[in-house]
């Protein structure tokens, strides 16, 4: 389907919700727009779009992603720049990711001319929802699975590809600790780390629980096999910076999710001369850095946050703490240029936001 027959039924709510959200008290996540949009895959193919009411969907007791997990989802932004235009942020990307992932699931990608038009439909339907306050944006949710109703291992015939989009606020997060994990796998090769499949998350609260027992907020993944390499922080890419060199793992193996904020951290340094390495990066390589204090900057990099600077690094008893924030003037400047092009007070050189 080309972009230019694309065209979505519309039904519109009687009555916007708009205004009785609580801008100042918003909980991440909990909040959703007035409207949501819905395909369903049946007969082999993708039927025709819809945007209607945001409501419940019926559901049968044997649907197939329940029991067996064909489920993917996706995760971007628009927001409201200061020229009052509303703009996504690189939503090409999460097309071709959301390919990578159905493919990788079975499941039937959804082809990306087609889903940067139904993001940007829905956000246009929606675009009171995208605040003007500082800090605020729309957080998309596009997700897609299995709607097979029977109890049977294969890869179902019928899906439904859904959008939601949640007003969020301004991401505080408190300094970050993260402990370096020695046991538990986030992802292994040949597995489905790379896709943004549901079980992967499921997968992760244990391991999750279990080092905020121990007082930290999220977990440095290490590689499957030695548990030598490290891969990436929680659910957001990892950073670190020594010697004035951004250094980060490489995703040439299937581990690591390939991360939008990442890749667009690494092309902006990159095209200030910073010089930045992707390789392997070895948990011994950092832990001595930290020791000696030649580790400059650690953070993660994701679209909820964008960046979260790293306090404490936890290895095995010892408490590793990072350099003070307003020290870290690399990744500062970074999180502000990459608030700017999205508010649009630089140019945006690269083509990064697609406007509503
Ligand atoms: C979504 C995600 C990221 C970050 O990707 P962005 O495109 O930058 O939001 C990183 N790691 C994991 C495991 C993720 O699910």
């Amino acid at each position: 389907m080309s972009l230019s027959d694309t065209s979505f039924s519309i039904q519109p709510v009687q009555q916007s919700r708009v205004g009785d959200v609580d801008w100042d008290n918003l909980a991440f996540g909990k909040i959703f727009s007035d409207h949501m949009f819905l395909m369903e895959y049946s007969d082999g193919q993708w039927q025709a779009g819809e945007i209607l009411p945001f409501q419940p969907i019926p559901m049968h007791p044997a649907m197939s992603a329940i029991h067996y997990g064909q489920s993917i989802f996706e995760g971007l932004k628009a927001y409201r720049n200061d020229d009052n235009d509303t703009v996504i942020f690189r939503p090409d990307m999460n097309a071709k990711r959301f390919i990578e992932s159905a493919e990788r699931m079975c499941m039937p990608p959804i082809p990306e001319d087609l889903f940067i038009e139904s993001v940007r439909k829905l956000v246009e339907v929606d675009k009171e929802w995208v605040s003007t306050k500082p800090g605020y944006s729309l957080y998309i949710r596009p997700f897609i699975f299995a709607t097979d109703e029977l109890v049977g291992i294969k890869p179902a015939e019928t899906y439904k590809f859904m959008i939601i989009t949640s007003p969020v606020g301004m991401y505080y997060s408190e300094p970050v600790r993260v402990k370096i994990e020695e046991y538990y796998t986030r992802a292994a090769k040949g597995g489905v780390g790379r896709a943004k499949a549901a079980g992967n998350y499921g997968a992760s609260l244990y391991p999750a629980k279990q080092c905020q027992l121990e007082g930290f907020h999220q977990l440095i993944w290490t590689d499957a096999v030695e548990h030598k390499y490290i891969e990436e922080s929680g659910t957001m890419n990892i950073v670190f910076q020594i010697d004035g060199k951004l250094i980060t793992p490489s995703e040439d193996s299937d581990t690591i999710l390939r991360g939008i904020t990442k890749r667009s951290v690494l092309e902006l340094a990159k095209s200030w001369g910073v010089e930045v390495e992707e390789r392997k990066v070895s948990v011994e390589e950092i832990i001595h850095a930290a020791r000696n204090g030649t580790l400059e900057d650690a953070f993660g990099a994701g679209t909820a946050a964008t960046i979260a600077q790293i306090a404490i690094i936890g290895f095995r008893d010892e408490r590793l703490e990072l350099p003070p924030f307003e020290t870290r003037t690399l990744s500062n400047k970074i999180k502000d240029h990459m608030e700017d092009i999205k508010l649009g007070r630089i140019p945006d050189v690269n083509g990064w936001c697609f406007r509503v």
